[in-house]
């Protein structure tokens, strides 16, 4: 017995200052997770989190100091920038309240969750799924990953993001309407969680369109740091 094609590769996120590398399992995002970025999108209240996921391989690693490349996605006129504290977990189960929610925590990483904002914007009106404005190829670009017992844990920090050397968002990870632990308790009420998973946490105010030529820089202080050129498909 064999398979029919050769089975697909497994994603994989370098760990920064080792040669070891973090399986992914699934990524799972958190919307709306930032009070300001929240009203930006024209939101106000306090909800509970909500979830939506990206395929493994949307994953574009970008390793430190290098400078990433994404070809425009298609079907889009308005790719928009979202830099976000990505969460990577290294256990199985479920998590029952905040305190267990922490034992979940493998380490830390620095993501973008580029987004069809023109693509979401009608599919929200029509009450249809985010899929093909949220989950497409490469839509996950991400940093290496920082080991916890590194980092220690990310309450707290700066989170930002450049364009062409602009600073476009700016805020700090304890802004989160949503904290870390209260996240992962939430998400594994609807999944099993798994090591190798990943959250990208939600991200704050300032998003915006990028287009062929632009330069992203982005990070999360105490965690790292990662840039992205977008460039003509
Ligand atoms: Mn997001």
């Amino acid at each position: 017995m064999g398979y029919v094609f050769a089975a697909p590769g497994q994603a994989v996120v370098p760990v920064v200052g080792t040669t070891d590398l973090f399986p992914v399992h699934r990524i799972y995002c958190v919307g709306r997770n930032y009070a300001e970025h929240a009203r930006e999108m024209g939101f106000s209240e306090r909800e509970p989190p909500f979830f939506f996921a990206k395929p493994a391989d949307a994953v574009l690693v970008i390793a430190e100091g290098a400078v990433g490349k994404l070809p425009y996605p298609p079907e889009t006129s308005d790719l928009q920038y979202e830099v976000e504290l990505v969460v990577a977990l290294g256990r199985h189960g479920r998590a029952n309240s905040a305190q267990e929610a922490a034992a979940f925590v493998w380490g830390y990483a620095v993501g973008v969750d580029l987004t069809r904002r023109d693509l979401q914007a009608s599919l929200k009106k029509q009450g249809r799924p985010w899929e093909i404005s949220k989950s497409f190829d490469l839509s996950a670009p991400i940093s290496a990953i920082r080991a916890g017992r590194d980092a220690g844990r990310v309450d707290n920090g700066r989170i930002w993001l450049d364009v062409n050397g602009e600073r476009r968002q700016e805020s700090d990870v304890s802004k989160m309407i949503w904290g870390v632990n209260e996240i992962i308790e939430h998400l594994s009420r609807y999944f099993a969680l798994a090591p190798g998973d990943l959250i990208f946490s939600g991200t704050p105010a300032g998003v915006g369109a990028v287009v062929p030529g632009d330069v992203l820089d982005g990070g999360v202080d105490g965690v790292g740091r990662l840039s992205l050129e977008i460039v003509s498909a």
